[in-house]
């Protein structure tokens, strides 16, 4: 590690679920990208000087001026994350016209955030009106939910109701069930724009044929909730076609009443 112990601090959490997306084979090559928003104690342990430069926006962010996030660099693989995160992510504060980003820190070499970031910065507009818990969007490829969206008909509540038939805790892992996308280019505004629909709904969406978009309290949060995720999706390809039964819809109300979950209207009529 380069960075100074109180830096480790704020980052190690978040390197180690990078590190860990890696190892799970979610992150292949230059794929994934995690945000984070940091509070102004976090901001507090990082050396800021003022000179980074300062990125224009192309579409202005007012709800999310003078706020601070950590995050990956595009092109930046995840297993090297943890070994130079000064190079592979940096330090973001918006400017107070929302117009526009200042690197506070990190992004060594003239790396920029990630292609991704309008999609992050959207869900994370979508989560503080939601929740102000929320400070984690992550994007990675985990293999069996993509692989999933290759041959399950691409319906948000059939897909949903597929995996909760899967594991009598896929429901509890995933009460409000699973926002889906067909498939459309990355990187852009519209899929950032409809992604942060998702999120505000469910907390994670699919994007078919892509990946996922989650967001979460904390970086442990949102990769328990990829965990579930991919289980269920491994669980339903490794049976599909040769299950003789499932969890069946009166059963995942049963699970609902017991744990007290609210699902999304009309995924469990
Ligand atoms: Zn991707």
């Amino acid at each position: 590690m380069t960075d100074t112990d109180s830096e480790h601090r704020v980052l190690a959490p978040l390197l180690d679920v990078c590190a860990d997306i890696y190892r799970r084979g979610w992150a292949e090559n230059h794929a994934g990208n995690l945000s984070y928003r940091l509070s102004d104690a976090e901001l507090d342990e990082f050396p800021l000087d003022g000179s980074g430069p300062v990125l224009p926006l192309e579409e202005p962010f007012p709800e999310l001026a003078g706020n601070s996030y950590l995050v990956t660099a595009a092109g930046s693989p995840f297993r090297l994350l943890i070994k130079d995160p000064r190079t592979h992510c940096g330090i973001v504060r918006v400017g107070e016209d929302g117009a526009s980003l200042a690197v506070l820190w990190g992004f060594a070499g003239g790396r920029r955030p990630t292609s991704e970031l309008p999609a992050h910065l959207r869900g994370h507009i979508a989560q503080a009106a939601q929740d102000g818990e929320h400070t984690v969007v992550l994007h990675c490829h985990p293999t069996y939910v993509v692989a999933m969206t290759h041959v399950h008909p691409l319906d948000e509540v059939a897909l949903t109701r597929a995996l909760w038939a899967t594991n009598s805790e896929s429901i509890l892992a995933l009460p409000r069930g699973v926002g889906l996308l067909p498939w459309m280019v990355c990187g852009t505004d519209t899929i950032g724009i409809e992604s942060a629909d998702k999120l505000r709904e469910f907390g994670v969406v699919i994007w078919a044929h892509h990946g996922v978009l989650a967001s979460g309290a904390s970086g442990q949060a949102v990769l328990g909730t990829v965990e579930s995720l991919e289980k269920s999706a491994q669980t339903w390809l490794l049976t599909r076609g040769e299950g003789q039964q499932e969890i069946t819809v009166p059963q995942l109300r049963d699970l609902a009443t017991a744990f007290g979950i609210e699902s999304p209207a009309g995924f469990l009529d």
